[in-house]
């Protein structure tokens, strides 16, 4: 049975898998492979086959990585997206998976372990040489950021000066953060902290801040990035002095919340809130990639958080790619298979 992705129908979408490696602490580590790679040459190809009770599910993306794809690797593949940004395309890059499958690892990596960071921080600097590199020929760039998590259908600032650790226990901010799409296609999100930066370094500062108060509050880390969305958005304004020429890209980078909620039952009071805001913004975002890739007339963007703050971003002629991040697990069989699916949109 073969797949089609999504992105057979084309556009400015792209779907990558990435399949993350085996960890020390997995279990059940040598049962046997779950994935096999079938036109794969060195280090990606475009095939995906994995098997489940001896079923053989083949699966094509734009490109799958292999478990030994290195950050660097998987950065060379983007990084012309990351360019477009500055050339004024709106860019959306996703990170879906369930939780353990290395979306974190894949757009910001390893903490202190500078040769695996991820394609947040390499974007980052990339952006910000060629900020420079592009000075001689006249071109002045202002850049921006804000960083805002998802949680329960709401929008919580990650750079907000002072936290109510109350608001981020119950999920009922004190502010609005009502979303406006205005006339000239930018999204204004109101009393959302927004930070011109200079440096990249100034950024990594930030994405430092925001992971802080992602995790105040909350006893694991892991557990409350699991369960919402963090969204980094960077705008850059370019005037070139000589040319008189004007561009405004956005990028956003997007870590999705845990994808398992989506086929977890029997959760009750505020696990069952949780799980059905999560599926209800990941079904909502296939939905709108697959109406947007159909050409469909009617794009459901109203139907979740998430997809109404990147409308502006998404369709016409930005430009939009899904990570979908797997574990090797065989525990993890069925998840992984739900996340190909997902991402293939078969059923
Ligand atoms: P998620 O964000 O999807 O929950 P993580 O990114 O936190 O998953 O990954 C889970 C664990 O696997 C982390 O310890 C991470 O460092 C590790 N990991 C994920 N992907 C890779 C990879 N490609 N190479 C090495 N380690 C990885
Ligand atoms: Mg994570």
């Amino acid at each position: 049975k073969l797949h089609n992705t999504i992105l057979e129908l084309k556009g400015n979408i792209r779907v990558f898998c990435r399949v993350r490696p085996q960890l020390p602490d997995d279990s059940s580590s040598n049962q046997g492979k779950v994935f096999s790679y079938p036109t794969a040459t060195e280090y990606v190809g475009r095939g995906i086959d994995m098997t489940q009770n001896g079923q053989k599910h083949s699966f094509t993306f734009d490109k799958v990585f292999m478990p030994d794809t290195s950050q660097e690797e998987v950065f060379i593949e983007i990084s012309q997206l990351v360019q477009s940004a500055l050339d004024g395309y709106k860019v959306c890059i996703f990170a879906y998976g369930q939780t353990g499958s290395g979306k974190t690892y894949t757009m910001m990596g390893k903490p202190g372990q500078p040769d695996e960071k991820g394609l947040i921080p390499r974007s980052l600097e990339q952006i910000f040489q060629t900020k420079q590199a592009l000075q001689p020929q006249g071109w002045r760039y202002e850049m921006q950021v804000s960083m805002l998590e998802i949680y329960n259908e709401t929008v919580r600032d990650l750079l907000s000066p002072i936290r109510d650790s109350s608001r981020i226990e119950n999920g009922t901010p004190g502010k609005q953060y009502t979303i406006k799409h205005n006339a000239n296609g930018n999204t204004h999100v109101s009393d959302l902290t927004i930070v011109d930066v200079q440096s990249s370094r100034e950024v990594a500062y930030l994405l430092d801040r925001a992971a802080h108060s992602r995790s105040v509050g909350k006893t694991h880390m892991n557990e409350q990035s699991s369960r919402s969305h963090f969204v980094f958005t960077m705008r850059i304004t370019g005037v070139n002095e000589s040319t008189e020429q004007q561009v405004q890209g956005v990028l956003n980078l997007i870590d999705l919340a845990g994808s398992e909620r989506l086929s977890k039952s029997g959760s009750t009071g505020d696990r069952l809130k949780e799980t059905q805001a999560i599926n209800k913004s990941l079904s909502s975002l296939a939905d709108v990639i697959f109406a947007l890739a159909k050409k469909e007339d009617h794009v459901p963007f109203r139907n979740s958080k998430l997809t109404y703050l990147l409308q502006p971003c998404l369709g016409g002629d930005s430009k939009t790619l899904m990570f979908v991040n797997i574990s090797p697990e065989p525990s993890s069989v069925g998840e992984s298979l739900c996340s190909l699916r997902f991402a293939s949109r078969v059923n």
